[in-house]
């Protein structure tokens, strides 16, 4: 493929905006789009099912308070991966009915929360102990791995023999036994795997969750967990939910016919909600050579995995534009590299292979000029090293109607080592 193919584009940006933003902002600063957070999630709500459907937005994967508070608004619900990403939600004035948690950690004090409202799956045979000892009598949900999984890359599974989350589905019994011993019922069955965009693996994983049913009669609700792949790149290919996982519908249809149990729908969406929603607008630093003859240009963002990590994690390929002070029509491959002391810090790695610099056709830069880093709505910004070299943490700014509206302000420097207590005198 011709190398041009592949040259990407501001999404909802405008160079003006750009420069507003870096000018009057500051930079780095992630900048949101309401108009592409609003679309997504009436995507979601439009999610096909039989028997109804909650939604509930996977909020680790950008967890900002007017994001939380707009989704709330439209009729989402919340999916919590720690008893403190519940707290933040409710501080945001979310319901704590509308939180479930799906965690790997089962924090004590948690019984407090299900004393609120809160829905628990609990995701290990010893966090079903732990909730039939604090919370006897009451509903739970259990979160199984099925036994299979795809995920993007080895690190990003979350399904299969090689994956920690959920209670593997062969301790099914024994999970039910412990629930029955403290009274407890179970109502949920919880299954995040990933399936991505072929119908004939939806119906595959669907049917395994939905197995899991069978031994559980007093389940009224299956959840599909997220995981739905969106197109970053240009040549990406994404999920379309209407058609993708219209099979969804089929098999809760079939489940119904056979063992004449409606099961309701939920879904937990972190990615497809908000991955293609924000865009991280920073400056190109500096520009370096090494050598004519097998070097490599470089730019230097003001950037890095400060506030994108994915590319040094897992080698993720994210869209980035060159926007020139100077108009320009000319092109230069580059090595983009971010500000930490870390010579994993790279915005441009191989797909897949973090380890490994690869060049990138962009619009020739200078110092100075503005670069975007896109599709940094999804566990970037709640996500990345930050504080490391003690770059402060950055911004966050929505544009509702062409206009930017602060909705994070910037770290001050201080705060970074506010907590750090002085030895006592003469310690040392
Ligand atoms: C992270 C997570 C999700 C969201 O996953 P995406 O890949 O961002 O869609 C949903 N459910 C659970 C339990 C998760 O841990």
């Amino acid at each position: 493929m011709a190398k041009e193919d592949t040259f990407e584009t501001l999404r909802f940006l405008t160079p003006e905006l750009c420069f507003e933003i870096a000018d009057k902002v500051g930079s780095p600063c992630y900048a949101y789009d309401l108009n592409s957070l609003k679309k997504y999630a009436n995507d979601t709500l439009a999610f096909p099912n039989a028997y109804g459907l909650t939604v509930r937005y996977a909020m680790k994967s950008s967890p900002n308070a007017a994001i939380l508070k707009l989704f709330d608004k439209m009729g989402l619900h919340f999916d919590c991966s720690s008893v403190f990403e519940i707290k933040r939600a409710m501080a945001a004035g979310v319901a704590p009915e509308k939180c479930s948690l799906s965690s790997q950690e089962l924090t004590d004090g948690f019984e407090e929360l299900v004393a609120k409202g809160v829905k628990i799956n609990c995701c290990s045979l010893l966090q079903v102990e732990k909730f039939a000892a604090k919370c006897p009598g009451k509903e739970m949900g259990l979160r199984f791995n099925p036994g299979v999984g795809s995920g993007g890359t080895g690190k990003t599974n979350v399904g299969g023999p090689s994956s920690s989350f959920g209670i593997w589905y062969e301790w099914a019994d024994k999970a039910a036994e412990i629930a029955k011993a403290g009274g407890c019922t179970v109502v949920r069955i919880h299954t995040h795997i990933g399936s991505g965009s072929d119908p004939a693996v939806w119906r595959k994983t669907t049917g395994m969750s939905i197995a899991l049913c069978e031994k559980f009669p007093d389940v009224t609700t299956l959840n599909l967990g997220g995981g739905y792949k969106v197109a970053r790149m240009k040549t990406d290919k994404g999920t379309n939910l209407q058609t993708d996982c219209a099979v969804v519908k089929d098999v809760f249809e079939e489940f119904a016919a056979k063992f004449n149990r409606k099961l309701h729908l939920e879904i937990e969406p972190g990615t497809y909600l908000s991955a293609n929603t924000c865009s991280l607008v920073c400056l190109v630093h500096d520009v370096v050579q090494t050598g004519t003859s097998e070097g490599h240009t470089f730019i230097k963002l003001n950037a890095g995995m400060t506030d994108v990590l994915r590319p040094s994690l897992y080698g993720a390929q994210h869209p980035q534009v060159v926007v020139p002070r100077t108009p320009t029509e000319e092109k230069a491959s580059y090595v983009v590299c971010g500000h930490c002391c870390e010579s994993g810090d790279l915005l441009t790695p191989a797909p897949g292979e973090p380890e490994t610099i690869a060049e990138r056709t962009l619009t020739k830069a200078a110092p100075g000029d503005v670069y975007v880093v896109e599709a940094c709505g999804a566990y970037c910004s709640s996500m990345s090293t930050k504080n490391y070299n003690s770059f402060p943490e950055a911004p966050e700014v929505m544009i509702v109607d062409g206009k930017v509206h602060i909705i994070r302000k910037p770290q001050i420097l201080e705060d970074i080592w506010k907590n750090e207590v002085d030895l006592p005198a003469g310690a040392f």
